[in-house]
């Protein structure tokens, strides 16, 4: 049976507002896991709760880089960090079958058990392994950045689609046409799955690319959820496509990294970032506007 690379890590909690969490998700971002499991226990001899999570990476490669960059940065905190082999079976759909749907503003993302049908705009999300549903930070920022946006009748890009949640909102916001981009086989199968199920896909197109080999016509939204260096690193093809007076959303950092990543997009005029938990968003004007 296959099995899937993933990391164990535990630590003791202190109260609601402990910092650990968002410095994981931090520190294990630019390795750019599939999922995440977490769990809490109580172990008998002590008082605290401990907190188990479950980072599953797409090679063991991955994974043994991202431990050893985990025992750098966090050892200190946690109680372990194991290498651990799951075996494969089911445990994406299941480890998430907990889920519940969750609002940002007029949009409610839902898994398919949980569907609210007093929601103005609802998206179906399956939860697999295309990264997406709509529980993570800047997902939801996103999605509140694009329901300012003003999407009618607009041409909208999607860079780093994963599950497709951002390019689904954008077609359901209005816009005339969406065009969802990722580079993982295996995210655009989920991409895939959930615009079918939101009947999305006469306005979406879904594109298998690398960021940096993409040539489509330029779009008045772009939308990139992704890390800072991947951003830094494709600056330009990101400023190749947005149309002159467009914007430009993006997500996946850290306040400490909103200035590296403004820089490279420069000549784009950042407006002030939004902020939730450790995460940051900032819309970019193009100097067309
Ligand atoms: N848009 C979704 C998912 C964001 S996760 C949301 O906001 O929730 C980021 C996605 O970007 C992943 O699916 C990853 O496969 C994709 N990605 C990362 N680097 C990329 C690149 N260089 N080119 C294309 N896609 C990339």
């Amino acid at each position: 049976m296959a099995s899937y690379p993933a990391v164990e890590v535990a630590w003791r909690r202190s109260g609601d507002l402990d910092p650990v969490a968002d410095l994981l998700y931090a520190a294990l971002d630019p390795f750019q896991p599939l999922a995440i499991d977490t769990r809490l226990d109580a172990p008998a001899s002590t008082l605290d709760l401990e907190e188990i999570w479950s980072v599953f990476f797409r090679s063991p490669a991955q994974r043994d880089a991202a431990a050893a960059a985990l025992d750098a940065e966090l050892g200190a905190r946690l109680i372990r960090i194991d290498r651990i082999d799951v075996p494969d079976d089911g445990w994406g759909r299941r480890s998430q079958a907990q889920l519940r749907a969750i609002r940002v503003g007029r949009v409610v993302v839902a898994p398919p058990w949980d569907v609210d049908d007093t929601a103005e705009i609802q998206i179906l999300i399956e939860p697999s392994t295309g990264f997406g549903t709509g529980h993570h930070e800047t997902t939801r920022l996103c999605l509140a950045a694009l329901q300012e946006a003003g999407l009618r009748g607009r041409r909208v890009v999607d860079v780093g689609t994963g599950s497709g949640v951002l390019a689904i909102t954008a077609a359901k916001l209005g816009a005339a046409a969406v065009v969802a981009v990722d580079n993982d086989p295996d995210a655009l199968r989920n991409t895939r799955e959930n615009v079918a199920m939101n009947e999305a896909a006469a306005a979406i197109e879904v594109i298998e690319s690398e960021l940096s080999d993409l040539s489509i016509e330029a779009a008045d939204v772009v939308v990139a959820n992704l890390t800072a260096p991947v951003l830094v690193r494709h600056a330009d093809a990101l400023k190749q496509i947005i149309a002159p007076g467009g914007v430009l959303i993006a997500s996946g950092f850290g306040d400490a990294e909103e200035h590296e990543v403004a820089g490279a997009l420069a000549p784009l005029r950042p407006r002030p970032p939004q902020r939730a938990g450790a995460w940051s968003a900032v819309v970019f004007d193009s100097p067309g506007a």
